[in-house]
């Protein structure tokens, strides 16, 4: 049973309390930003070297080295995408939720996609987004959110009355991995994060804070770009839940492949070079307490 709510009365400031003024938590302002004319120069006369098409409810995994560029493109009809990304080795994979707190929740041109710790360091930088003009709607939703995690089949299995299904973006992930890297499926299992959500759209119920979606506004054609400023591994699952606008976890909405393709620029961008792992020393202030 849910408990009476508010189980406690308001104190007499009430009020004032909640009208201090809130403040940004993590300023971006220090980070130096991406060079974009820069980045967008590079793409002239780019090459495409590879092209991948995702097959509906279900996952592959692509190489983006490092200087190179990636187009996510819907085809055939609207579809959203869970992107998971790795360094080439695999010691690196991206912080959704670090990214959604400095960027935050929904990302588009000059974002990056951080790294997890201990190097938390941009392995993408967004380039181009053909949903840019969606901004937020008048629900508060966006496309291209960092808070939806993925879907998967332990959430559903615990929402449906034990239901197993099998084609969850989580178990997509973990398939296409462990056969781009010949990993048994719990190792890949493991290796699998919290995504960008690429053409969802979503966002937080004012009233209640639960996370909504409504039918991605993403057309043929589109694309989210982006910049590998790493060697990378990349994953992406069309996922099961289609545009996203009424149902996941299930074979009853419509989905559409998904098509990914690496361009190889003809020059470096001009000024650019490989972002360092963080500069932090990892002492954590030793081990003697104070
Ligand atoms: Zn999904």
């Amino acid at each position: 049973m849910k408990p009476e709510f508010p189980a406690h009365d308001a104190p007499d400031d009430a009020r004032s309390r909640r009208q201090i003024a809130p403040v940004i938590c993590y300023p971006v302002d220090a980070l130096p930003p991406p060079d974009l004319p820069a980045l967008h120069k590079a793409r002239d006369g780019w090459e495409q070297i590879s092209e991948t098409l995702v097959p509906p409810r279900d996952a592959r995994c692509f190489d983006v080295p490092a200087g190179h560029f990636c187009r996510i493109v819907s085809v055939e009809g609207p579809q959203v995408g869970d992107l998971n990304l790795w360094s080439a080795d695999l010691s690196e994979r991206f912080f959704s939720s670090k990214t959604r707190a400095l960027h935050g929740t929904h990302l588009s041109t000059g974002d990056r996609l951080w790294s997890s710790f201990p190097t938390l360091r941009p392995m993408a930088t967004i380039t181009d987004d053909t949903l840019d003009w969606y901004g937020f709607d008048g629900d508060g939703l966006s496309v291209h959110d960092v808070i939806g995690s993925r879907c998967d089949p332990y959430t559903h299995n615990l929402l449906s009355d034990g239901g197993q299904y099998h084609h969850c973006c989580h178990s997509n992930l973990t398939r296409a991995l462990a056969k781009a890297r010949d990993l048994p499926l719990d190792r890949a299992e493991a290796l699998v994060h919290d995504v960008l959500n690429v053409f969802m759209c979503t966002g937080f119920s004012r009233q209640t804070g639960q996370y909504l979606m409504k039918a991605s506004p993403v057309r043929p054609g589109d694309y989210l770009e982006f910049f590998a400023e790493i060697d990378l591994l990349g994953a992406l699952s069309a996922c099961p839940g289609g545009d996203c606008g009424t149902l996941h976890s299930s074979d009853q909405a419509a989905c559409h492949p998904l098509l990914v393709q690496v361009f190889r620029p003809v020059a470096a961008p001009e000024g650019w070079r490989a972002p360092d792992v963080n500069g932090y020393d990892r002492s954590h202030g030793g081990l003697q307490h104070r």
